[in-house]
C-alpha cells in the first residue's frame, strides 16, 4: 500500500464525437458521461484534462502503414467500411485520433497518479490492418505501446470486461509476450471468430451477475500476481448490463458497479497503475450507459482518491 493517494485523473475532449448518423453507438454518451461525473461532484471540469490527438508514428506502432493511409486519404473499400460497421468520414478519424490520444494521456497519467480514465476509446476490435465492429483505431494498444517505446513501462496487461471479446486486442499482442490480454465476454456474440486471449472466460448467454463476479474474482487477482504488470488497461465496457441492447449477460448497475470495484482494487492494492477506457454500451436508455460508465468513475474516485 502507498501512503497518500492522489486523486485519479479524468482524459475528455468535445471532439470524441463524430457525426454518425442515426446508430446504435452513442456518441453523445461521451459528452454525458462528462457532464454526469461534474454533477456528481467527483471533479471540477476545468480539472478534465485534454488530450492531444495520437500522432500517425504513435499510431502506425499498431496498426499497418497501408490501413493507416485508407484512413488519412479515405480509402477503405466498401467491404471494409461494411466490416466497421460505422459511415467513414475524416471527422470519424479525428474523433479516433484525439481517442487514442485520451488513452496515451491516461495511461501516462495512471503511472503518476494510480489511475486515470479516458472517458473515450476501448475500441478492442481494431486491428492492425482494418477496423470493424465500431472499432477504427485500437487506443489502448496504441497508448501501450506508446509507453513501452519510451521504455516508461516494460510489461502490460489488458483486462476486457466488455461483453463482446477484445478479439482486435488478442491479434494485435498474440506474438508479445510483454502484454498480457485477459477478456470476460459473452460466447454466443459479436465477434464471431475469437482469436485467442492469453485467458478468455466466454460466459454463456444470460449468466448473470454472480456467475460473472465469481470468475472475475478468480482470475483478476491471480493474472497480477503472476504477471506484475507496470501497468493495466481496463476496457470498461458498459454492455454486460441486463437491458443492453447488443449483450445478454444480464448484469445489474450494482453488479457493474461492484465489477469496477473488484478490477480498480485489485490493481491498487498491488500498486499496479490502471487507465480505463470505456468500450461498448447500448443499453435501450442513454441516461444507464452514461450512469453506468459515470458509476465506474465514482468507483475509481472512491479507492483511488
Ligand atoms: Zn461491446
Amino acid at each position: 500500500m502507498t501512503g497518500a493517494r492522489k486523486s485519479p485523473a479524468v482524459v475528455h475532449h468535445a471532439g470524441y464525437f463524430a457525426d454518425i448518423g442515426a446508430h446504435v453507438f452513442p456518441m453523445r454518451k461521451f459528452v454525458g458521461i462528462r457532464e454526469e461525473i461534474v454533477r456528481r461532484g467527483l471533479l471540477r471540469d476545468e480539472d478534465i484534462v485534454a488530450p492531444q490527438p495520437a500522432t500517425i508514428e504513435q499510431v502506425r506502432r499498431v496498426h499497418d502503414a497501408a490501413y493507416v493511409d485508407k484512413l488519412l486519404h479515405g480509402r477503405l473499400s466498401s467491404l471494409e467500411e461494411a466490416l466497421l460497421e460505422l459511415p467513414y468520414s475524416k471527422e470519424l478519424v479525428e474523433a479516433n485520433l484525439l481517442c487514442a490520444g485520451g488513452s496515451i494521456a491516461a495511461a501516462r497519467l495512471a503511472l503518476e497518479r494510480g489511475i486515470a480514465i479516458n472517458l473515450g476509446g476501448g475500441f478492442h476490435h481494431a486491428f492492425p490492418d482494418h477496423g470493424e465492429g465500431f472499432c477504427v483505431l485500437h487506443d489502448a494498444a496504441i497508448a501501450i505501446r506508446d509507453l513501452q517505446a519510451t521504455k516508461e513501462i516494460r510489461r502490460a496487461a489488458v483486462v476486457d470486461v466488455d461483453v463482446h471479446q477484445g478479439n482486435g486486442t488478442a491479434a494485435i499482442f498474440k506474438d508479445d509476450p510483454t502484454v498480457y490480454t485477459f477478456s470476460i465476454h459473452e460466447e454466443d456474440n459479436y465477434p464471431a471468430i475469437k482469436p485467442p486471449s492469453d485467458v478468455d472466460i466466454g460466459l454463456e448467454s444470460g449468466a448473470g451477475g454472480e456467475r460473472y463476479l465469481a470468475a472475475l474474482a478468480h482470475n483478476v487477482p491471480r493474472i497480477l500476481d503472476r504477471v506484475e504488470p507496470h501497468l493495466v488497461a481496463y476496457v470498461a465496457g458498459a454492455d454486460p448490463f441486463v437491458e443492453d441492447q447488443l449483450g445478454r449477460l444480464r448484469l445489474t448497475r450494482e453488479d457493474l458497479r461492484a465489477r469496477d470495484r473488484l478490477v480498480f482494487d485489485a490493481c491498487v492494492v498491488r500498486d499496479i497503475p490502471v487507465f480505463a477506457t470505456l468500450a461498448g454500451g447500448y443499453a435501450q436508455n442513454l441516461d444507464d450507459t452514461v450512469g453506468i460508465h459515470a458509476d465506474m468513475v465514482e468507483e475509481a474516485f472512491r479507492i483511488g482518491g
